[in-house]
């Protein structure tokens, strides 16, 4: 399923899917596709969830497949909101936000990714 982030700008459009294809390393994989310009970029990320004990989702590492760079960003979630706060990306640094962000809030608020734990539901959200 694929949906729309609010543009930027230095991007026209950015869609994201998510496939929920569970692995021993990854909790699925998100795919951004960023147009800028007339050029469209696509990036894909094996994502995988750190929780704490309490089933909390504390961080979203979000690993480049298929890039020689082998960059990871790691989004942090705000233990109050349980929304991502922030990401060690350089475009985090510079803007206060980035797509790394906004996609794995859009998964978050989708339901996709759960940022609290199941048993005290999601009343929170
Ligand atoms: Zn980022």
């Amino acid at each position: 399923m694929l949906s729309r982030l609010d543009p930027t700008k230095s991007y026209r459009s950015r869609d994201l899917g998510f496939l929920p294809i569970r692995t021993e390393l990854s909790e699925g994989v998100l795919i951004l596709n960023c147009m800028r310009g007339r050029k469209s970029f696509e990036t894909a990320y094996d994502l995988q969830c750190e929780r704490s004990e309490s089933g909390r989702l504390n961080t979203v590492y979000l690993a480049k497949r298929a890039d020689a760079d082998g960059a990871v960003y790691g989004i942090v979630f705000d233990p109050i909101s349980a929304l991502p706060a922030r990401c060690n990306c350089s475009g985090f640094g510079r803007w206060k936000g980035c797509k790394h962000v906004a996609a794995v809030r859009e998964l978050t608020l989708r339901g996709e990714l759960q940022s609290v734990p199941s048993a005290r539901g999601n009343a929170s959200l």
